[in-house]
């Protein structure tokens, strides 16, 4: 039988340079190297339907207030892939960090999937420490109430079957309520991991990206995740990695990460 899941892009549309201190919790030897971040959306396909989009990006704003390098809107990067925005009727949101949830008005037609857990953190008294808020903009969160209002977001809470093929699994730690998604492949189980590690070298190196809620659930959601994926980097796809992108099949900053890398990860990383 065929597998559920026809392909997966991964659509980079931003990126960051900085070291690598910035990457790790905790001190490494190579701090003062060049280890950029890229900033991406994925694009979940089956046999019929629209694809489900994981995750909405950011937008010029953000960008301009931190620092970040566009390289095209999300919306473009979409219709780099063939997909058009005003088509989707489900957009995943892993968690809701400005880089991975702000733009939900480029999907006007969609429902927004976010776990219980993520929405109770992102609007609790943990937004007034300046520290935990950082990663968050107001207005995300605020466009997320509205869409609320206007019964367009599916609350889920801890494990749930998507839909065929495709499952959401809590994996929180980065934040309070935070999921991977998992899609059922011609290639096995794909886990689309988000900030459960943002570079394979936080998994490799065993150190944490420097961004949580609660360090010991991060380092367990990530193990987690990994199982998920088989135990294999190669099924396991980081939030925020350029080996992506330089593994995997890709064509206009678009990695096919439904097929298998043309050169392992565990050799690259
Ligand atoms: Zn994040
Ligand atoms: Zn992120």
């Amino acid at each position: 039988m065929a597998a559920p899941v026809t392909r997966i892009d991964a659509i980079r549309y931003a990126r960051h340079d900085r070291k690598a201190a910035a990457n790790f919790a905790g001190a490494v030897d190579d701090h003062d190297l060049d280890m950029p971040l890229d900033y991406f959306i994925w694009a979940i396909h089956r046999a019929e339907g629209p694809p489900v989009i994981v995750d909405t990006g950011f937008g010029e704003d953000a960008a301009a207030a931190r620092g970040r390098t566009m390289i095209r809107p999300v919306v473009e990067g979409l219709r780099d892939a063939g997909i058009d925005h005003l088509l989707i009727e489900d957009v995943i949101l892993t968690h809701m960090h400005y880089d991975h949830a702000s733009s939900l008005g480029a999907f006007p037609n969609a429902k927004f999937h976010v776990q219980d857990a993520e929405v109770a953190g992102c609007t609790s008294r943990a937004m007034c420490d300046h520290e935990t808020r950082a990663p968050f903009d107001g207005e995300p969160i605020a466009q997320l109430m509205r869409k609320l209002f206007a019964d367009r977001v599916v609350f889920h809470d801890g494990d749930s079957e998507f839909a065929p093929g495709i499952v959401l699994r809590l994996a929180a730690g980065h934040t309070a309520g935070l999921m991977v998604v998992c899609c059922e492949t011609e290639r096995g189980t794909v886990v689309l991991a988000s900030d459960a590690a943002h570079l394979y070298a936080n998994i490799t190196r065993k150190l944490s990206f420097p961004i949580f809620v609660d360090q010991p659930g991060y380092v367990r959601a990530q193990q987690r995740a990994l199982e998920l994926a088989g135990g294999s980097l190669d099924h396991f796809i980081p939030g925020h990695d350029p080996l992506v992108l330089a593994c995997f099949p890709s064509e206009k900053d678009i990695a096919r990460v439904d097929l298998p890398p043309h050169t392992p990860i565990a050799e690259k990383v």
